[in-house]
């Protein structure tokens, strides 16, 4: 099979959306015999999959999803890749899969970046390198028991600035449908998690709304995720609050806006959000690595819309945490000790 890669001449840096694309290098390791291979590039972007992987069957996937930013002096940013390297261990271990060494993550992202350092947009554009870490069972099994043979792999691909205009508020709705169950595995970013959410988010858009809001699976009371983002909201007192659940996935996004609201003046807190007390923010907005900040506009729970800030306009402190977190992520702004990491390009 030929495969037709993606040059750097292709794109247009201004105008990308979120799609794969295939760049020449990706990084693979595999697991076998209780131990995982040197790791290293390869350039086709076709996994060797055995018919009977776990993987394919019982949902033995997980993933993880990351920028390299470019930065003015021409230099690629990684923002708190040991993060991802922890987070992704955390959902191997709830999927008994075999844990992938966090230092070998790190390297491995900074290879896949360097080998594709081409495809890093400009500083500026908005624009960067999506990474898209993940691993699967593979091998023969038939019985619902793990694998014994895994594949790790980072692939990346160019992704455009979210927001081409500036940050616009969106609609968000909620159903009854539950994300994860308490228990379950909400807060692995396993495959599985996200083919649950589908039906739900198409019902959503079909409805007009950008994505669902995730009440806890046990009351439907207490606000979880919007879609695949954690929920955050600025009271009118000055409290930055974002749903604590043990069915949630524990947003990078959200951790770093946790310690940049406190730096502001903010009240950082992870506590209960009620669908029923959505009154006290004067702001409120999802988090996650694809948007970085997406603000919320409304909320329409049982045929009834609640308005935060603005339905078209961006709040002011949503904005301000938007332009710190991005500035850090961009390498413009120094933020705490160790969150960039600097990928050597030579
Ligand atoms: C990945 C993800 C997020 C965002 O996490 P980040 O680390 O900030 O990108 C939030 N919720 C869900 C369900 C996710 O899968």
């Amino acid at each position: 099979m030929t495969e037709k890669k993606a040059q750097p001449s292709d794109f247009d840096w201004n105008d990308l959306g979120f799609e794969y694309h295939d760049l020449p290098y990706r990084y693979r390791a595999y697991y076998k015999d209780g131990k995982w291979s040197a790791g290293g590039l390869e350039t086709s972007s076709t996994l060797p999959i055995h018919e009977a992987a776990t993987g394919l069957h019982y949902g033995q996937n997980i993933f993880e999803g990351l920028k390299a930013y470019r930065r003015k002096d021409g230099g690629v940013n990684l923002f708190r890749p040991d993060m991802n390297a922890a987070r992704i261990q955390r959902s191997a271990d709830r999927l008994l899969m075999a844990e992938f060494p966090q230092e070998q993550f790190v390297e491995a992202l900074k290879e896949v970046v360097k080998a594709n350092q081409d495809f890093v947009p400009p500083y500026g554009t908005g624009a960067t390198l999506y990474l898209r870490p993940f691993q699967i069972g593979n091998g023969p099994v038939v019985g619902v028991h793990p694998a014994d043979e895994y594949v790790f792999e980072v692939y990346a691909t160019p992704v455009g600035a979210y927001y081409k205009g500036g940050l616009t508020p969106t609609a968000y709705v909620t159903n009854s449908y539950d994300r994860a169950a308490h228990g379950g595995t909400g807060q692995a970013k396993a495959g599985g998690n996200y083919a649950a959410s589908m039906l739900p988010g198409k019902e959503a858009h079909e409805a007009g709304y950008s994505d669902v809001v995730y009440l806890d699976p046990r009351l439907h009371e207490n606000i979880e995720e919007l879609g695949s983002a954690n929920f955050f909201g600025i009271t009118k007192d000055g409290r930055f609050l974002t749903p604590k659940s043990p069915s949630i996935l524990p947003s990078v996004t959200k951790y770093s806006l946790l310690a940049i609201a406190e730096e502001m003046g903010l009240q950082p807190e992870e506590t209960t959000i009620s669908i029923n007390d959505l009154d006290q923010f004067a702001e409120a907005g999802a988090m996650g690595t694809a948007a970085v900040i997406s603000p919320v506009g409304s909320i329409t729970h049982n045929g009834k819309k609640h308005v935060f800030y603005s339905e078209t306009e961006v709040g002011p402190w949503t904005q301000k945490l938007y332009d710190r977190l991005t500035a850090i992520q961009n390498g413009d702004q120094p933020g705490p000790e160790g969150w960039v990491v600097d990928v050597p390009l030579q």
